[in-house]
């Protein structure tokens, strides 16, 4: 004890001189210091190196911290703040008994429990922190009786495999750490260059120091020292800091960057060490998926939340006669033609429901709706609704072959169209105007087939899959009287008010946009056909006086800067939206930010009215919903850890159709709710704030968003394997410099085939897959970069460029069509000149472009060319032969009227 306060003078002095003090004069033992010297030299530097490396292998970045706040790259982290936790005497006991009995020292415990705790927070096994050693080799003659203090600091690498058992694991952790004991002379600095990490990365963020010096505070206080200044020294770097203390009471004291973290967040992850050391102390331990890091009271927070239905579970068609009686007169869809009022509406979906129940629509039976975005379909889908049917929104632009798929695939009764689109269409239809003379009384159930319940499908959407084939989505009535009511609130919708009908029918953004409308007094406005876009959409929105509209971040960041002082409510939602839009488009409006997948019913969580200054959060859940935050043993994840989001409540869908594998795999009991109740894994990956709302972070899969649509990558690769020429195809979306997110396909060709071309690949997609699914580029490998374990690396693949391309000679253009539309396309492709022959792809050319360029084309030239005509014929040259056929079709219909054109 004399030697021990010894060193508190020394320390005391060093504490009042600050860092220049010598340390010489004060201890007077330095002795050691020289044997510790001569012991190292004779180490086997080389071997204990080697042992680094090999520890370390594979380890490119330190574990990721929960942090409040991302240091910067290169900002300088300090634990400057502190924190004391403690278990209660009889669980220090109890603990120092469960580790005596197995044969564990505290050490191991405590670091075990710390590597869980992290590799919880990271969502990852593979794990590293750093522990202070006390460097005090058994070896060296006289170490236990030396003075002084041989610290450093050396990674500890954990696997933290769940299904292990927590004690074994616990030993093979002490077994790997005793190894590490005979190389811990190795300085931290040469190390880390034995490591994978890249210069001036931590090896980690955090360490954990084990006090087990054999002091007390009394000791310490006799020199009017605390021992925390004495830990302080060794630990300020890093930016957090455990510091356990071992005693009557075991203490951890939690040493935390303040900059990088709140100190509600630092007391709860101390509380999450705690949480699981009393689990060992309170035994018995099973394996590590069985440990807990959350309390009971973080726990019941983290899975309550449901949030309380505002209306009663009722159907579309009763929600909407509920309406029609409130507000009869009130124009219910707005369009060129002139509005029609409720009652109007209600007469014509009455008529068309009629006829649709004659000819075999009813409950649980399909009605594919084969119509553009129009008027059209709003008495169609009210319609099928009415005969008690689900509607199954086909567009007519996809390509025959997926519009078979479907077809096949949802084996409908009926299909409705129009005369102009049925040509193209591979089945029989019904026309959209086939309905006069039928009843206008609203059926009930005496006249459907047979009763419609909640519980029957109101519609079936099909969405992309990534086996190959898009699956589709049954979605019940029962959670659209919430939704609806939930709606009007959040987006304070009132009688009068105009919804613009913005989303095409083939998704469910535009159940949304249906609700918020026709349910509620409000009306929805058809636009005129063509793109919604920038300048374009500014003017729909400004001369329809709309009021209300979802439109996805993508499109809302085209709309130039022009007063809109109509348009009250925006809603954002279909993808990530940025901190900029937010600025842009919050002031002065309503802007909510809504997010949800197809399965469950348009929208599982909102926003509040979003305030600029910060990437908006989803918020939270909708009226008669729950959202879980899950790892992947499905335990709720603390507040600030980023997890799998799971969605629960009214508004799930019944699954998938005629898929019960997958609805298996996505639609799971709810282990938190009532027996029988499910939940739907989404596949996002959002993080809780302190304040209880939700942050998009990012997908778990390959599913992308690009403007929206809703992407799995492998259903492209699948579509790209088919070809008889390619051998291996990846597909990513990348944002390249300036430009926004695009779909990029790389195919190597199959074993003893050429190189397929780019462009005949993009031909034999577009083939099968809507234009949306066609990446806009492809770009032939010899072979695919890998990563050191051989798996593909998908960040190594070359952003494609034009010149990696087979450049097509310049051809200029010959006739006037071909003139404008070449200056068209170079305009809105961004290239200096655009020759005849040049392929639309090759030119950077998606689907977005090509609405521009039929936008703009459609206006020079009058016709009415779509996307497909600009993908289908993929060269200015097929293009003005389109455009000049489409001309000379019209005069000939002026000249010689409708009736002879075919005759001609
Ligand atoms: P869909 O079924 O087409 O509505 O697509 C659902 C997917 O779109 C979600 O699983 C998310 O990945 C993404 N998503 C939808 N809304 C949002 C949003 N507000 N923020 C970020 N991602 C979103
Ligand atoms: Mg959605």
């Amino acid at each position: 004890f004399g030697v021990l306060s010894d060193v508190f003078a020394a320390y005391a002095e060093l504490t009042r001189s600050g860092p220049t003090a010598e340390l010489d004069p004060v201890l007077p033992h330095r002795a050691p210091f020289r044997d510790y010297l001569g012991w190292l030299a004779t180490r086997d530097q080389a071997a204990a190196e080697e042992y680094w490396r090999a520890e370390l292998a594979g380890l490119t970045a330190p574990t990721p911290l929960p942090f409040d706040r991302q240091p910067a790259p290169g900002q300088s982290t300090r634990s400057a703040d502190w924190l004391t936790v403690e278990l209660s005497a009889a669980e220090s006991d109890q603990l120092e008994r469960f580790a005596r009995n197995q044969r564990l020292t505290l050490n191991t415990v405590l670091a075990g429990m710390w590597g869980l705790a992290l590799s919880r927070y990271a969502g990852q096994a593979d794990i590293c922190f750093g522990a202070t050693v006390s460097g005090r080799p058994a070896e060296l003659p006289g170490a236990d009786t030396s003075i002084g203090i041989f610290i450093n600091t050396v990674p500890v690498r954990l696997d933290v495999t769940g299904g292990a058992p927590v004690v074994e694991w616990l030993r093979a952790v002490q077994d790997r750490q005793s190894a590490a004991r005979t190389v811990d002379f190795v300085a931290l600095g040469r190390i880390q260059e034995r490591s994978e990490l890249p210069g001036g990365v931590n090896l980690f963020d955090s360490i954990m120091v084990f006090e087990n010096y054999p002091i007390s505070a009394d000791m310490a206080s006799g020199q009017d020292l605390r021992l925390r200044e004495l830990q302080a020294l060794e630990t300020t770097n890093y930016p957090l800091t455990v510091v356990v203390s071992p005693g009557r009471r075991l203490s951890v004291e939690f040493g935390y960057d303040p900059a990088l973290f709140d100190a509600t967040t630092a007391r709860r992850l101390a509380g999450h060490l705690t949480q699981l050391l009393r689990q060992l102390a309170a035994g018995p331990v099973g394996t590590l998926d069985q440990l807990d890091v959350l309390t009971e009271s973080e726990r019941a927070a983290l899975v309550g939340g449901w949030r309380p239905g505002i209306d009663a579970v009722r159907t579309l068609p009763a929600l909407f006669e509920a309406q029609v009686a409130r507000t009869p007169d009130l124009p219910a869809v707005r369009s060129a033609a002139g509005p029609i009022s409720y009652a109007e509406l209600d007469r014509r979906a009455n008529r068309l429901a009629h006829l649709l129940i004659a000819r075999g629509a009813g409950p649980e039976r399909v009605v594919a709706l084969a119509l553009p975005r129009s008027v059209d379909i709003v008495v169609a889908q009210l319609a099928v609704a009415k005969s008690g049917a689900a509607f199954l929104p086909v567009d007519p632009e996809y390509p025959a072959e997926r519009i078979a798929f479907m077809l096949a695939d949802a084996d409908p009764v009926l299909v409705i169209s129009t005369a102009e689109l049925a040509a193209g269409l591979p089945t029989d239809v019904l026309l959209i105007d086939a309905s006069a003379g039928q009843p206008e009384h609203a059926p009930t159930d005496a006249d459907r087939r047979s009763a419609l319940h909640p519980t029957a499908a109101a519609y079936l959407i099909y969405t992309s899959g990534s086996t190959g084939r898009p699956k589709g989505v049954l979605v019940p009535h029962a959670g659209l009287a919430s939704f609806a009511a939930a709606e009007v609130d959040r987006f304070a919708v009132q009688p009068g008010d105009r919804v613009l009908q913005f989303s095409s029918p083939s998704f469910d953004a535009s159940v949304l946009e249906l609700c918020m409308s026709v349910l509620a007094g409000a009306s929805l406005v058809v636009p005129p056909a063509g793109p919604l876009l920038g300048r374009q959409l500014a003017g729909v929105l400004a001369g329809q006086h709309v009021t209300h509209a979802l439109i996805p971040p993508a499109a809302l960041a085209t709309v130039p800067a022009v007063e809109l002082p109509e348009f009250r409510t925006v809603v954002v939602g279909g993808d990530a939206c940025s901190a900029e839009l937010v600025a842009r488009w919050a002031p002065g409006r309503r802007m909510i930010n809504a997010y949800g997948p197809t399965e469950a019913t348009v929208v599982s969580t909102w926003s509040e009215p979003l305030v600029p200054g910060r990437t908006p959060p989803i918020g939270r859940p909708i009226a008669n919903s729950t959202a879980y935050v899950l790892d992947p043993a499905l335990r709720p994840v603390p507040v600030g850890i980023a997890g799998e989001l799971y969605v629960t409540g009214v508004g799930l869908a019944r699954g998938y159709h005629r898929q019960a594998g997958l609805t298996a795999e996505r639609f799971l009991a709810d282990p938190f709710g009532a027996p029988g109740s499910r939940m739907y894994r989404t596949g996002d990956v959002v993080r809780r704030t302190a304040e209880g709302e939700l942050e998009f972070v990012g997908r778990a899969d390959h599913q992308v968003k690009i403007r929206g649509f809703r992407i799995e990558l492998g259903e492209i690769e699948t579509a790209l394997l088919a070809h008889p020429g390619v051998g291996e195809a990846v597909v990513v979306a990348r944002a390249d410099e300036t430009s926004e997110k695009r779909l990029v396909g790389y195919v190597r060709p199959a074993a003893g085939a050429a190189a397929p071309e780019p462009g005949e690949l993009y031909l034999f997609l577009a083939r099968s897959l809507p234009a949306y699914l066609v990446p806009s580029a492809i770009v032939s490998l010899a072979e695919f970069p890998l990563s050191p374990n051989g798996k593909l690396d998908r960040d190594a693949l070359p952003a494609p460029t034009r010149d990696a391309l087979p450049q097509v000679g310049y051809q200029p253009p010959g006739t006037e069509a071909e003139q404008v539309l070449a200056e068209i396309w170079a305009e809105v492709l961004d290239a200096t000149r655009v020759g005849i022959a040049d392929d639309f792809f090759q030119l950077g050319g998606d689907s977005l472009r090509s609405l521009h360029i039929t936008g703009r084309a459609n206006a020079v030239f009058d016709t009415d060319l779509t996307p497909r005509d600009v993908l289908g014929a993929r060269t200015v040259r097929g293009l003005a032969a389109v455009v000049e056929e489409k001309i000379l079709a019209d005069i000939e219909r002026l000249a010689f009227g409708d009736d002879n054109v075919e005759k001609l």
